[in-house]
């Protein structure tokens, strides 16, 4: 699947906030947030205008997005699907994109941003109730163990990103053995345990209903 592999600092001064994409160098001074918070490009600085209707829903949906970094048509296939299933479609859209198991990897702290954790996956170091898993959208539902592989267990990139995501604590939803590298997913999470930035994803659910 495809996927964006351009310079993610500037993602987050267009949308002028912290992503979190790029690991610890998002904790540190060298932020780019912290250095130069304006948008990219030639007349950056010169564009304050304030935002309402289209344009922030536009802006909305293009930094739920990034953080998750899918893009355009696996994003709609997944609003389509949340639009489908029962309960809030908003919640519904960041439930599954938060179940996905690059997301979920991340989560429990087997890589520092979601892009590692993703790459992770892709090179078969995880495993889903015993069997091998390489698909980062795979969605996992409550019962669920996730786990390092047997054979992954030693991967240096895992262990580096364990001990540097020792202070961010797990959500509620998954039970995280961080020394057995392994978790089970106890329920589906709840709209006040997703993503750590402020998101208002009723504004996507507008944008696509028009
Ligand atoms: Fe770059 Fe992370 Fe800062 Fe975003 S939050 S600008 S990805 S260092």
């Amino acid at each position: 699947m495809a996927r964006y592999l351009g310079p993610v600092c500037r993602l987050c001064r267009r949308e002028g906030m912290k992503l979190y994409l790029k690991g610890e160098r998002c904790h540190s001074e060298k932020c780019a947030i912290e250095k130069r918070n304006f948008v990219p490009g030639q007349h950056g600085k010169d564009r304050k205008a304030k935002l309402q209707g289209y344009g922030l829903q536009l802006r909305e949906k293009q930094k739920v997005r990034r953080v998750y970094g899918i893009l355009e048509t696996q994003f709609r296939n997944t609003f389509e699907k949340a639009a489908l299933a029962k309960g809030i479609t908003g919640e519904n859209l960041m439930s599954a994109l938060e179940r996905r198991l690059d997301s979920v990897i991340y989560r429990m702290g087997f890589g520092t941003s979601r892009s590692q954790a993703r790459q992770v996956v892709r090179h078969g170091h995880i495993q889903v109730n015993g069997r091998k898993v390489n698909i980062p959208s795979f969605q996992v539902k409550p019962g669920d163990e996730v786990a390092v592989r047997e054979t992954s267990k030693n991967n240096p990139t895992i262990l580096a990103a364990r001990d540097a995501t020792a202070h961010a604590p797990a959500p509620n939803w998954i039970d995280v053995d961080r020394d057995g590298l392994k978790g089970r997913i106890q329920s589906v999470p709840k709209r006040d345990e997703l993503v750590q930035i402020q998101l208002n994803e009723q504004l996507i659910v507008e944008l696509y209903s028009k």
